[in-house]
């Protein structure tokens, strides 16, 4: 690949993206995105996916990106220096992703991890979960687009895995220009369920057909602590995916988990997942259905729980969805609270970056003030060490939880 990326063969040089004056004080704090609104002048024509380099209106470097053309967000940074664009340089990223994990992460006892998190590794727009043997990888950025094969290899090489397989199948790719595509990208194809190990407990994992990359490993160190104070207890897992959470309660020695979600196929893997760790399938009960509904039938029934865990999918994908999301959520820790067994958890999470902390918390105590309950936050749950939050860009951090006492 050359200095300017496959599509841009023609170009001496990077085109420049010029800002308008007062615009580059986000850029300075290391916030790596430039929307179409901030540019004043584009000097060349950089096509999708071209290197760019960006200067303020009055002549200063502020980093070298790619090129967006059909998204608002025109241009990320892949540096906020001079510095050339080229394999080597992503090499060097790669490299420093991996070496950053080890550093924090126990490798002994889990085999699953983000290996790279886009804006926050300085890789803009690519995602690389490893699973075991496996990379699962998504490209979700026009300018990363043009470097997925020089970025395959590079990870064959320097993680050593069998097999990468691409789920670049996330509809954010469209905005992006970007057709939806997956596949094996290089070596093998990995087996129909992926076998993880995390903490003492194993998971399946399907990495071709199951949702994101497959697994939901921003919430690992969330589930060690929901195994920790589970001994003994009912809980009722709603949005449980493949079933995780309920696995991990069960493993610490919850006395019954139902796992609901509108999803059969992951319902059938989190049956799965409990023989998988020797639970015996007594304790456990799969509901498929609409967690909204179910929460409301067991009220009627009278059913009570020592824990309730709601992890629904992001209800705000911008801020201008947040009125809604925000009566979603609400109705969620309503109808869930009254569920809950005096002195019971509510742990109870919002993957909306749109939706801060504190508005979480506001959210959350409506909702026990309209169910006429009381409580206290026990414990903030946040990402795991593997998805890190740049200081500069705020957006890298999206998943918050509460764990509250309900009294
Ligand atoms: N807690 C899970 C991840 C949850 S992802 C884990 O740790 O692995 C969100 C889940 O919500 C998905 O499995 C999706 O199928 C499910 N879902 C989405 N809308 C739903 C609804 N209205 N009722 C029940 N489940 C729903």
């Amino acid at each position: 690949m050359s200095y300017l990326g496959s599509t841009a063969m023609t170009l001496e040089k990077p085109a420049i993206v010029r800002l308008k004056p007062g615009r580059e004080a986000s850029v300075v704090r290391r916030h790596p995105w430039i929307f179409s609104g901030a540019i004043g002048k584009v000097q060349g024509s950089p096509a999708s996916g071209d290197l760019v380099r960006v200067f303020s209106a009055d002549d200063r470097l502020l980093g070298v990106g790619g090129f967006s053309p059909n998204s608002q967000i025109r241009v990320r940074l892949f540096s906020f220096c001079d510095v050339e664009i080229n394999p080597d340089y992503f090499s060097r990223q790669i490299e420093r992703a991996i070496k950053r994990r080890h550093t924090i992460l126990n490798h002994t006892q889990r085999s699953a991890f983000r290996l790279v998190y886009g804006e926050s590794d300085d890789l803009p727009g690519l995602i690389v979960d490893k699973y075991s043997d496996f990379l699962v990888c998504q490209f979700l950025f026009a300018g990363i687009e043009p470097w997925k094969s020089t970025l395959v290899d590079i990870l064959a090489e320097q993680s050593g895995c069998c097999g990468i397989f691409e789920r670049s199948d996330a509809s954010s790719r469209l905005k992006e220009g970007l057709p939806k595509t997956s596949g094996v990208v290089w070596g093998e194809q990995p087996p129909e369920t992926l076998l993880i190990n995390e903490h003492e407990m194993y998971f399946g994992v399907d990495v071709a057909g199951g949702q994101k990359t497959g697994f939901y490993l921003d919430q690992v160190e969330n589930r060690q602590f929901v195994q920790q104070c589970s001994k003994d207890k009912t809980v009722l897992n709603c949005f449980s995916y493949t079933g995780a959470f309920s696995v991990a309660a069960l493993k610490g020695g919850a006395s019954h988990a139902i796992s609901v979600d509108a999803s059969a196929a992951a319902l059938q893997l989190a049956i799965d997942n409990v023989a998988r760790n020797d639970i015996d399938q007594s304790r456990h009960t799969a509901v498929e259905g609409n967690a909204f509904n179910v929460l409301r039938s067991y009220q009627q029934a009278g059913q009570q729980f020592d824990m309730v865990i709601l992890d629904p999918p992001k209800f705000a994908e911008n801020k201008k969805q947040v009125p809604k999301a925000a009566r979603a959520y609400k109705d969620l820790s309503l109808q869930a609270s009254k569920l809950i067994a005096p002195g019971g958890l509510l742990i109870t999470f919002s993957c909306s970056g749109a939706i801060d902390m504190n508005l979480f918390q506001k959210i959350t105590a409506d909702a026990l003030q309209d169910a006429k309950r009381h409580g206290e936050i026990v414990r903030y749950l946040h990402q795991g060490a593997d998805h890190p939050i740049a200081l500069g860009f705020p957006e890298s951090q999206y998943l918050k939880g509460l764990v509250c006492r309900v009294n």
